[in-house]
């Protein structure tokens, strides 16, 4: 049967969602995934694959959904992408890989991200256990790879590396392993369980984890050589938020973003049982229109606040959320102020957030980036609020550029690297994902993850093995 048009994915009902931390999107039926299978031309040049920052063989493992051999699909995405449950859910395929499909001249493009969340939650349900291949390269066994962070980048690396024949070890500074997959992005989006069973799978691969070290403090980037690692990659991602510098940002009930989702997602603050709880907020104002925005407005909701807005000083379309995000927080009842730039904290008498100042701004001429600049009107208004988060993005933490002798890094902070190997200023030291660029994406961090692998491969295989 021909299907014109993409074919939706089930959802939970907003009025519903908004009381529970479960999953939103419910993924495709195997009928439904058929369906949407069944509308690739598998096209020659094939313009998805090229648009994949890991280059994922699309056409040929929707080919594989056709034919029903969902494993075999799942092994193809495995090729290249260690992460498929996870990628399949949060991944921006908008911007990538279905941003190129032939179908958007007609129509919507394939739904390829829900393919392959599909295939990874088929293998879930029918193997307890992920199925790991056996390495290529027995005899690299003896070559120690040391990794710094748990996160995509790092898990990424670790794989590859793995899947060589390398042996791959992980020191990670948090207690628990994914990085801002864990910390960051929260449960309703991307459940523990599908993390859970991808980072088995990444031990089933042979690589070592160890979580609580924090590389700079526990011991220092080059004391790992002296331990007999012969090549390090960091992926330390970006965890040092970007604040306003406005009056107030010191009271009580204003938070960073990132503090704010570590202390629900990581240290469940919305549960009263455990030892850090967040204070009740009702009214929570978000500063912000990127993808951890959205990830705060929507908590902010299910976490019991009943007002929740959003305040972003460009327009809609300006807005670097994934659409469907921005869509979700919209069903849930999230208000969007655009054009509205926050001025100021006011607080009470006792230190607590009562309002936050804004000011009107309208579009000017574009900047640097190509988008019009917001430009102040000189009006204000007040928006009631007992919590403020400022979701700016984040730079790169500097503890491991301050310990690191030699590590070149920009004037922010990023890793600077040779592009095409992954290499930084220090021989046998590599870094990749958020570290190097700043707050990216998932699919970034694990396509420098990627490169990097091969960096460290011939980086070995030139210097070390003679
Ligand atoms: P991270 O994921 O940050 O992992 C770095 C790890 O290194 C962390 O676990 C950290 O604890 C550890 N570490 C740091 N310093 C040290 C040290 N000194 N020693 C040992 N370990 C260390 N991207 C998308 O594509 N889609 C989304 O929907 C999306 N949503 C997001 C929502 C939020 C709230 C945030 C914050 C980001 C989101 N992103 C999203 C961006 C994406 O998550 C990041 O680009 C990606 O996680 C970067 O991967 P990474 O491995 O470079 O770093
Ligand atoms: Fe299929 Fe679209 Fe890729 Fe063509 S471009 S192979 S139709 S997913």
């Amino acid at each position: 049967m021909a299907v014109k048009d993409q074919i939706p994915m089930p959802h939970q009902d907003p009025k519903v969602r908004v009381n529970n931390f479960d999953e939103v999107a419910m993924g495709y039926t195997e009928e439904m995934a058929l369906l949407e299978a069944s509308r690739c031309m598998n096209c020659k040049a094939m313009p998805c694959v090229k648009s994949c920052p890991v280059s994922v063989q699309i056409p040929k493992f929707i080919s594989l959904i056709k034919e029903k051999a969902y494993i075999e699909a799942l092994g193809v995405i495995k090729e290249n992408n260690s992460l498929p449950g996870v990628c399949g859910r949060v991944c921006p395929q908008e911007k990538q890989c279905q941003s190129t499909c032939i179908f958007n001249k007609a129509g919507k493009p394939i739904a390829i991200g829900r393919l392959e969340r599909f295939v990874a939650d088929y293998e879930a349900s029918k193997f307890p256990e992920p199925q790991a291949t056996e390495p290529k390269d027995a005899s690299l066994k003896q070559y120690k790879v040391a990794v710094v962070g748990c996160g995509p980048s790092g898990i990424t690396v670790a794989a590859t590396l793995a899947q060589m024949g390398y042996s791959v070890t992980i020191f990670e500074a948090l207690h628990k392993t994914g990085g801002v997959l864990r910390y960051g992005i929260p449960e309703f989006r991307l459940p523990r369980t599908i993390l859970d069973r991808e980072l088995d799978y990444v031990k089933k691969l042979g690589v070592n984890i160890f979580t609580n070290i924090i590389v700079g403090r526990t011991f220092k980037l080059k004391d790992l050589f002296d331990e007999g690692f012969v090549a390090v990659y960091v992926a330390s991602g970006a965890g040092t938020p970007k604040m306003l510098g406005i009056p107030g940002e010191n009271l009580s009930g204003v938070f960073s973003g990132n503090e704010w989702l570590t202390r629900v997602n990581l240290m469940r603050a919305f549960n009263n049982e455990y030892a850090t709880p967040l204070p009740e907020s009702k009214k929570t104002v978000v500063i912000g229109a990127g993808n951890t925005a959205m990830d705060c407005t929507r908590t902010a909701l299910r976490s019991g606040s009943e007002q929740v807005s959003i305040v972003y000083r460009r327009g809609r379309t300006e807005m670097p959320a994934r659409a469907e995000e921005i869509e979700n927080a919209e069903e849930e009842g999230v208000k969007f102020n655009f054009l509205v730039n926050p001025a100021e904290f006011l607080g009470d008498e006792k230190g607590n957030l009562r309002a936050v100042k804004c000011e009107k701004m309208e579009l000017g001429e574009p900047d640097a980036s190509g988008r019009r600049r917001p430009v102040g009107t000189g009006e204000y208004f007040e928006i009631e609020a007992d919590c403020a988060i400022v979701a700016l993005g984040q730079n790169p933490n500097p503890l491991i550029r301050t310990t690191t002798d030699g590590l070149q890094t920009q004037p922010w902070g990023g890793i600077i690297i040779n592009e095409e190997t992954g290499m930084t200023s220090i021989p046998g030291v590599f870094a990749g994902g958020d570290a190097v660029t700043g707050e990216a994406t998932v699919i970034s961090a694990m396509g420098a993850g990627k490169v990097a692998a091969k960096g460290i491969d011939a980086y070995i295989k030139e210097n070390v093995i003679k």
